[in-house]
């Protein structure tokens, strides 16, 4: 297949959901109003509308081709939104795999920690993976519950974040980049105690709620070259975290070929990149997130997330009859 079939078609979509309606559905952001796609198109699309962004990334570049030609046409009375009177989601709110991470994809974040710990400094040579559970996907504006039984070390880490477009197997650093579908923003919010405490970054990196996503996925061929994009972390306006994708130690090219030797990547597989320096457990003194603070993420390009920190209190046992 050609480079030219995947053309995901120059387009920012997202999930949301209406006021007197809580079901995600899938959207096209234009013209600062997002286009309902089920609701425009019903009637149009043989076989049924694609209802979330999941399945139109599954149904492969045909589908994909399909909605941006119908997006293309006069929109006079189309069924859409102002982007103030939705609830946004998570692009993909319940992802069916877990998210893929990169751990110390930036070398000033690997140095900032290494230093942060009493440690040498190690460059890792190959990509150093984890996941985070999807249970800790979360919407673009949503709260972040934190549980001060759980954990007092909260953390931040913005990163751009991969949506496959294309699965396959043993893919090479040429064909990586044209499998993607497109980009999003990741907060990898992190438990730093349990981080260690666990000695792997599983736990502490997958409590509820510690995966902000969103608040689009802009596709790839819209997003550009995803290698000079800068991204930042604010909290309650300050500037964190202020790095560029160009220092990734491994480019996305090389994550992707690297992640499918021998191991399956399917469409819709969403991957975490790697944040730049600047991280709250390294600062000087430490800098942790407490109920009430603003952390805002953004990715040049793509948007801005804004997730409130709250408390929760220690709470009944939920599933635990
Ligand atoms: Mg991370």
């Amino acid at each position: 297949m050609s480079g030219a079939q995947y053309t995901p078609g120059q387009m920012r979509y997202a999930t949301f959901s209406l006021l007197n309606d809580p079901e995600p559905r899938l959207g096209v952001v234009q013209d600062e109003r997002i286009l309902d796609v089920r609701d425009a198109f019903t009637g149009k699309w043989p076989g049924g509308v694609p209802e979330t962004l999941l399945s139109l990334i599954e149904q492969g570049p045909d589908a994909w081709h399909r909605l941006r030609d119908l997006c293309a046409e006069p929109h006079a009375g189309r069924a859409s939104h102002a982007l103030s009177a939705i609830r946004w989601h998570a692009p993909i709110p319940k992802p069916p795999k877990n998210v893929v991470c990169l751990g110390m994809n930036y070398v000033a974040h690997i140095k900032e920690g290494a230093a942060a710990r009493g440690r040498e400094a190690r460059i890792p040579k190959a990509p150093v993976f984890f996941t985070k559970a999807t249970t800790s996907v979360t919407g673009p504006y949503d709260d972040i519950p934190v549980d001060d039984a759980v954990t007092q070390e909260v953390d931040w880490e913005v990163e751009l974040g991969v949506v496959m477009g294309i699965g396959g197997r043993n893919i090479s650093t040429q064909n990586a980049l044209r499998r993607v579908f497109g980009y999003t923003i990741i907060n990898d919010v992190s438990a730093r105690e349990l981080q260690m405490q666990h000695l792997q970054f599983y736990k502490g990196k997958s409590l509820d709620a510690f995966c902000p996503m969103g608040p689009l996925v802009v596709t790839a061929d819209e997003f550009g070259d995803p290698h000079e994009k800068r991204l930042w972390t604010r909290v309650n306006g300050v500037v964190k975290q202020d790095g560029i994708t160009s220092d990734m130690l491994f480019r996305i090219d090389a994550i992707i070929e690297s992640l499918s030797k021998g191991l399956t990547v399917e469409a819709g597989d969403i991957i975490a990149t790697g944040t730049p320096d600047g991280v709250g457990f390294s600062r000087t003194p430490p800098e942790f997130l407490r109920p009430g603070d603003l952390l805002e993420s953004e990715v040049e390009g793509i948007g801005m997330m804004r997730n409130r920190i709250v408390g929760a209190a220690v709470a009944a046992p939920v599933g635990d009859e």
